[in-house]
């Protein structure tokens, strides 16, 4: 498009145009549900630089967004080197969730993390494979799900189809170009692959469609009066601390505890409360919190919401860009010298 238009001027720059739309893949064969489906989700941009330069610049710019939030996710992933060499100096990167479903071959480093596409690390049959960043021969094969890639693309499409801008002198120049892509579907399948059991979805905190599943008594239940006290309480204390959007009130007090916390577990909500017998109590009510990955927690009302105002501060900090446990950063840093 931008060869098209009456050129722009070197003023202008740099320029970063993106889209997020859906995509159409003849798949022969749909796999792994979003994973691999004919249509999905994606966001896309394309950069254009005066100078090789700054198209670098933007690349370090849009590729440390991409980091902060795969690092926001919470779901460890690697980045990898994939420059293919087509075009001198070219800089690629891809971004994956190590899975077995996985489609791509990895090479990991054991010793410092760096992982590269086999294509891309030279591999020669027979020989043995030592690590670029360490020099380390402890590589293992894991299987990647591609959630995102970088690519600096130079002049190689600019060139050839005549999209340039005005330079300083009024001259007309190719532009420099930069691609970036998110399969935003993909990311939610993989991130719930990677994570989840074959009982219960898992959800990265940021991308989880509630904070709290809140639970009461059952209909006609002997701790129903004394319970719904504290149920109510907690609507309004749980809303206040998470947002009410946060919260999904099961009210479905037709259905047993049992049946509605088995739900509210698959579904994976990342706390689940149950105001159940225990909670009427007199003197000493009890909730039950249940955590994913099967953890159960007998919690008087402060103690439970203490952890849920936890859960929101981690939420917050992680939109901040402050990540509490910072387990990537070795992954960054073994591909940082490549730029
Ligand atoms: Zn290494």
């Amino acid at each position: 498009m931008l060869a098209t238009t009456s050129p722009i001027s070197y003023r202008q720059l740099p320029l970063r145009l993106y889209q997020i739309g859906p995509k159409f893949r003849d798949e022969l064969k749909t796999r792994f549900g979003l994973m691999r489906a004919k249509e999905f989700l994606m966001k896309d941009m394309y950069s254009f630089d005066v100078s090789e330069e700054t198209a670098r610049e933007t690349y370090s710019i849009v590729s440390a967004a991409y980091d902060r939030l795969f690092k926001q996710l919470e779901v460890p992933f690697v980045k990898v080197n994939a420059a293919t060499g087509m075009m001198g100096g070219s800089v690629s990167h891809e971004y994956h969730y190590i899975s077995p479903v996985g489609e791509d071959t990895l090479l990991q480093c054991s010793s410092c993390g760096f992982a590269g596409n086999s294509e891309v690390l030279d591999v020669k049959p027979g020989s043995p494979v030592s690590c670029p960043s360490c020099k380390g021969s402890d590589l293992k094969e894991v299987r990647g799900v591609e959630v995102a890639h970088t690519f600096l693309l130079g002049d190689k499409y600019s060139k050839p189809l005549g999209a340039t801008f005005l330079n300083t002198s009024g001259k007309p120049q190719s532009l420099v170009m930069g691609c970036y892509g998110i399969g935003i579907s993909r990311v939610i399948a993989a991130a719930l692959e990677v994570l989840s059991s074959e009982q219960e979805l898992h959800w990265p905190r940021l991308l989880a469609p509630y904070d709290v599943c809140l639970i009461g008594p059952k209909q006609g239940s002997k701790e129903q009066p004394a319970a719904e006290v504290i149920e109510n309480e907690l609507l309004l204390q749980v809303g206040e601390l998470c947002g009410q959007q946060e919260l999904l009130h099961d009210d479905r007090k037709e259905l047993t505890i049992g049946k509605r916390l088995l739900e509210a577990k698959r579904l994976g909500h990342p706390l689940i409360i149950v105001v159940g017998a225990k909670a009427a109590h007199q003197g000493s009510p009890k909730l039950e919190v249940h955590l994913s990955k099967g953890e159960k927690l007998e919690l008087d009302i402060n103690e439970a919401l203490k952890l849920i105002a936890d859960y929101s501060q981690h939420k917050e900090s992680l939109l901040k860009g402050i990540f509490p446990q910072d387990t990537q950063e070795r992954i960054s840093d073994s591909v940082g010298h490549q730029l």
